[in-house]
């Protein structure tokens, strides 16, 4: 079976978590701020907290930035439900922007068209959270600028983009964003079971996120609003949430960063492959802009659905018959129930509709070999009939 993406554990990683289980620390140890730091020297952002998921990171990012009741957040519908979920958790409201039929990311100009007519109506976003989609970053320069013209905050949903660059600078430097919050479930780029990060250059927004982490407490007296009582003393100055990562998967995540530069780079020989063998079938290739460097979480194609006889369906079920356990990122989160209860309708973003009508994520992971390489192509022309 080959998946469309998976984890690669050496034996370094298994003794890193081994040597944690043998130590005295479980969770709240030394392997956090270590993980941390390593997260910090490869993105040159200020602060990184690790959390127990990249939606943890998206709930207390939102909170962080106080976004709540009345106000508003957007995102693409092309991703997976987390990004628009956290501002739901604080009683905020969703809406979507469209993509660019090009990179699959949230569009620079349609985002423009929807704050104009949203300022005339007076419901600017407070949040908009622009993802990464596959590992290529958006258009961050557009959006930022747009930001600093109509107010509000960012958000970068970086869960596919750790060790990719944008304009030669690693995502999650958070150079054009508030916060940055990266993914380490076992598909994406490294892993540490469940996990996720949040990065930020501001040192408020830094000691805020550490207490949502963790309760609202704090042991720091710089923190506390009442005088201590002793040296056993903590406050809760804050409503948080149990959001902690344990050690064990700190030391994962540690041992995991040493092989991410690396991982990139074989992510990038594997789609140069496809790339090379893929170009004469009737498929829409990734088109990469030229000021990215995507880390390239998906490789994700698009049939020409005019160019074949077979069907967006026959074409995965076929490739799944095979063994090739393609998947599709991602069902326009519009579209889902929950969100057709909420008064979304099918035809309000009509470019996530028609990629979600075309696109296939095909296996792509650091360890995937030739041969495998070949098996994908193999049933991809059987299935297109080429
Ligand atoms: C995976 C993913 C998330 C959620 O990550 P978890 O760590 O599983 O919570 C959020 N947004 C995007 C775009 C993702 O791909």
């Amino acid at each position: 079976m080959i998946r469309y993406g998976q984890q690669d554990i050496t034996q370094s990683d298994i003794d890193a978590v081994i040597g944690v289980m043998k130590s005295i620390n479980l969770t709240q140890g030394p392997s956090i701020p270590q993980f941390e730091k390593s997260v910090v020297e490869y993105t040159g952002a200020k602060h990184a907290l690790a959390v127990n998921s990249a939606t943890s990171a998206l709930h207390i990012a939102c909170l962080a930035l106080e976004l709540g009741q009345g106000d508003w957040l957007w995102t693409t519908p092309n991703t997976f439900v987390a990004s628009a979920n956290c501002a739901l958790y604080c009683g905020a409201s969703v809406d979507f922007v469209d993509i660019d039929p090009r990179t699959y990311n949230l569009c620079p100009l349609k985002l423009e068209a929807k704050l104009v007519e949203a300022a005339r109506e007076n419901r600017l976003p407070k949040i908009v959270v622009p993802v990464h989609l596959c590992g290529q970053p958006c258009d961050m320069q557009a959006i930022f600028a747009l930001s600093q013209k109509y107010g509000f905050k960012i958000i970068e949903d970086a869960s596919h983009a750790i060790g990719g660059a944008y304009q030669g600078e690693p995502i999650g430097n958070c150079q054009f964003s508030d916060i940055t919050v990266f993914s380490f479930h076992p598909v994406k780029i490294i892993t540490t079971a469940e996990g996720g990060m949040a990065l930020t250059n501001d040192d408020d927004l830094a000691t805020r996120l550490g207490l949502l982490r963790s309760h609202g407490i704090t042991r720091d007296p710089d923190l506390m609003t009442q005088p201590m009582d002793g040296p056993w003393y903590y406050q809760q100055v804050a409503l948080g949430f149990n959001y902690r990562m344990t050690d064990m998967q700190a030391a994962l995540g540690v041992s995991q960063m040493t092989r991410l530069t690396q991982y990139v780079a074989q992510r990038h020989e594997i789609a140069a492959r496809y790339n090379e063998l893929l170009a004469d079938f009737p498929l829409t290739l990734p088109w990469q802009h030229p000021d990215s460097y995507s880390a390239y979480h998906l490789y994700v194609i698009r049939l020409q659905l005019d160019k074949t006889r077979a069907t967006h369906l026959q074409v995965f079920e076929a490739l799944r018959a095979r063994e090739i356990m393609v998947n599709l990122h991602y069902i326009p989160v519009h579209t889902q129930p929950y969100y057709q209860k909420m008064g979304f309708r099918v035809g309000l973003f009509p470019e996530s509709e028609k990629y979600y009508a075309e696109a296939i994520s095909i296996p792509m992971y650091p360890t995937m070999s030739e041969d495998e390489q070949r098996q994908v192509i193999n049933a991809l022309r059987e299935a297109l009939d080429v």
